[in-house]
């Protein structure tokens, strides 16, 4: 029984591999499917359909054949999903605001300037690391703000964005998440998880940076130094999984994310060149 077990299960598809776009989708086929078998009264085929379906997606992620390549797609089309970009938003990412390429736009170089000056981030050979007080700090204000209800959030979202940017509480398949909406209408979502993360980088940078913008702009490179999860304080994983219909193109390896496998959440993606 174990083995076939093993030889059903498609560990890439599931556990913290698991697309959820992919586990809807085809959650919502199996019911349908199902529902349509007991409405022409083949009830005991019906309910066959059904437990198959649901051990299908259970073990392997998905039911139905190349379900990894369409779902993604499917669901940013239907925009079922806002939780499974790449890359998740960011207070940077408000469309039309200075930090997302506006006149007045940000540079990293900016940024990586302005952090090296206050003693935030410290470069070590190649690589950059957060200073240790600065750590703390930040550490200090994720504690603080992770048992905040999201209205809460976006109260502090709206007090660390430009003047223009509209902030509110959005929810979708029962998942709720800030959106920020920049001066032209675009609009960025926010997790929850993403929401701690900067909010208390731009909290701990308060003492220390002058420049709102730069504020704001440095929590997303700073989420790539995150050594611990801001909602569990668990140590975060680097992962290479494929989440299905990840698009890697042929000859490249998919990118690296940090993890958090006790909330199923992800921190950062990593450039593919790296
Ligand atoms: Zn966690």
């Amino acid at each position: 029984m174990t083995s076939l077990l093993e030889r059903i299960r498609r560990p890439e598809y599931t556990g913290s591999n698991r697309c959820w776009p992919c586990t809807i989708t085809n959650g919502a086929l199996v019911a349908v499917a199902a529902t349509a078998l007991a409405l022409i009264r083949r009830r005991r085929l019906a309910a066959a359909v059904g437990i198959a379906g649901i051990a299908s997606i259970g073990l392997r992620g998905y039911v139905v054949p190349y379900t990894p390549r369409f779902a993604p797609q499917l669901a940013a089309v239907l925009s079922l999903d806002p939780h499974d970009a790449d890359e998740p938003g960011s207070l940077s990412g408000v469309p039309g605001s200075d930090e997302a390429g506006g006149d007045d736009a940000v540079s990293g170089e900016a940024v990586l300037a302005a952090l090296v000056e206050a003693d935030v981030v410290v470069p070590d050979g190649e690589e950059l690391r957060l200073e240790p007080a600065f750590r703390s700090a930040w550490r200090d204000e994720m504690r603080s703000l992770r048992d905040d209800d999201l209205e809460a959030l976006a109260r502090l979202a709206d007090r660390h964005t430009a003047p223009e940017t509209d902030v509110w509480v959005g929810s979708s398949f029962g998942r709720s998440y800030l959106v920020l909406q920049g001066e032209g209408g675009g609009i960025v979502t926010l997790r929850r998880e993403i929401a701690v993360a900067e909010l208390g980088a731009a909290r701990a940078l308060e003492s220390r940076v002058d420049d709102p913008a730069i504020r704001r702009a440095a929590g997303r490179p700073l989420r790539s130094l995150l050594e611990t999860c801001p909602l569990c304080e668990e140590s975060l994983e680097i992962t290479q999984a494929t989440c299905c219909g990840e698009v890697t193109p042929i000859g490249s390896l998919p990118s690296e994310k940090l993890y958090c496998p006790d909330c199923n959440v992800r921190l950062f993606t990593f450039d593919r060149e790296r």
